[in-house]
């Protein structure tokens, strides 16, 4: 059985004070009113890289773990502005979201680049959450499944295990906008990236943690939780409230 993960991408979002409030208050709940969910699922929290270090160190020792929202390709070097995978590890990160769509859309980031990158956080020793997902156009065009497909193989590493990489199925036009896909659309969806999966993992598919992503929120955790192939969520607006990401959790 797999194990869910609900993941909290904070984007660019916390200043020191909030931050530390919000994994604070997570990790309280973790360990009292939220256990019965701890003994079920796992939580994480991306914060902005300038509080993954505080973040880590603040909920160090409890069940809540910390990712980055990005990494680059390579260790360390001549790179301004980057943060790499082994920073992040170093930092107390144990996860790092990669291919995020609003880095593919504000960075131009491809596929290689994010299987790059996700091949350096597992040299690193952390879990890339590899996110991959269609655009609203595509899915006009009947492209989603096939869109999400390739970039399913794409943006997964060589060598990468059921159990060392998560993927996260976020249509682009669900981010941020209130709007899901149906059950079914999601059901499918998350089917054939098992199916895709099988291909590259053999039976290590089975323990692919796939995350559904986009526009979810406590009222619609529960139906999006329960559909099978869906391992959990990747969580954005509702992840910077400490209460709504606890209904969401709880209702994995
Ligand atoms: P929202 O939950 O705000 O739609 O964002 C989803 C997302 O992009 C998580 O990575």
């Amino acid at each position: 059985a797999r194990r869910p993960l609900i993941a909290g991408n904070w984007k660019m979002n916390g200043l020191r004070a909030d931050g530390l409030d919000l994994a604070r208050t997570l990790m309280a709940w973790l360990t009292g009113e939220g256990a019965a969910v701890q003994a079920r699922a796992d939580m994480l929290v991306c914060p902005p890289a300038t509080l993954v270090a505080a973040v880590a160190d603040a909920v160090a020792g409890s069940p809540l773990a910390v990712g980055g929202q990005d990494c680059h390709t390579t260790e360390s070097g001549a790179h301004t502005g980057d943060v790499s995978a082994w920073m992040l590890k170093d930092a107390g990160a144990s996860h790092v979201i990669v291919g995020h769509s609003e880095r593919r859309t504000d960075h131009h980031e491809d596929d290689d680049l994010v299987r790059a990158k996700a091949t350096a956080a597992l040299a690193a020793g952390l879990t890339p959450i590899i996110c991959i997902g269609e655009t609203e156009a595509e899915r006009d065009a009947g492209q989603a499944t096939a869109v999400v497909a390739r970039q399913f193989h794409g943006s997964l590493p060589e060598g990468a295990t059921g159990t060392s990489v998560v993927i996260a199925y976020e249509p682009v036009w669900a981010i941020g906008t209130g709007r899901t896909p149906t059950a079914q659309d999601v059901a499918e969806m998350h089917q054939r990236i098992r199916a895709e999966a099988r291909e590259r993992l053999g039976d290590g598919a089975d323990a692919l943690l796939i995350l559904y992503g986009g526009s979810v929120k406590p009222g619609n955790a529960a139906e999006l939780m329960g559909i099978a192939d869906v391992d959990g969520a990747l969580v954005g607006g509702a992840s910077l409230k400490a209460a709504d990401f606890q209904a969401i959790a709880s209702a994995c």
